[in-house]
């Protein structure tokens, strides 16, 4: 049995399904990841599940799926990382007021294309797509695709916006949208420290 890394150490802050896929990296603002918790198929089935984008006896079918095809599971593999990359190429533009290159937004018009192709309009309050039906490999990559295109399409673009102090990126959903960090326990807190030693030190020096 194979042991699949933690996934759900990371956080869910992001406030919509693609913002946290991009969040499965972490880092400084700028500059390269200094972790990634995707570091295979079982982890993007793990995170998909921890992310609510799949059902445990979806996840299941899905690991069955890719012992029974490893090469197909590499390729799928390999296509979420390059979503990954090309989702953080629209958002993190957006977060900084900017807008996406056109040939990002192409690939995820074909990959929105692609998803609704598999996808099933299931009745709720409103009708829904859902991928109950979609057996796969790249299945958990389809409402993370989806969520992405929701936000650009029916969400507040000034509402998307950085972490002060680190590289994941989030939906601000406060009232005042007045949101500056992924998390108060983490980078709020770390930068409130910041600037009290900050203030002591200058205190010291006077
Ligand atoms: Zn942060």
């Amino acid at each position: 049995m194979e042991t699949v890394e933690d996934v759900t150490r990371m956080r869910l802050v992001g406030g919509n399904l693609a913002l946290d896929f991009i969040n499965t990296r972490t880092g400084p603002p700028v500059g390269p990841p200094d972790d990634d918790v995707l570091t295979g198929y079982p982890e993007l089935v793990a995170w998909g599940v921890y992310a609510g984008a799949l059902t445990e006896t979806e996840a299941a079918a899905l690991r069955r799926l890719s012992r029974a095809d490893p090469g197909g599971a590499h390729t799928a593999f390999a296509r979420a990382l390059r979503t990954r990359d090309y989702l953080d190429e629209v958002f993190r533009p957006l977060a900084a007021g900017h807008d996406p290159s056109a040939a990002v937004l192409a690939r995820l018009r074909d990959d929105e294309a692609d998803a609704l192709g598999h996808a099933q309009l299931e009745p709720g309050n409103t009708f829904g797509w859902a991928w109950r039906g979609d057996h796969t490999l790249v299945r958990p990559l389809r409402p993370v695709v989806h969520a992405a295109v929701q936000l650009l399409t029916t969400g507040a673009l000034d509402r998307i916006k950085g972490c002060g102090g680190c590289r994941f990126v989030f939906n601000d959903e406060s009232k005042n949208r007045s949101r500056r960090w992924c998390s108060m326990d983490d980078c709020g807190t770390a930068e409130k420290i910041r600037r009290y030693v900050a203030a002591r030190r200058t205190r010291a020096t006077r």
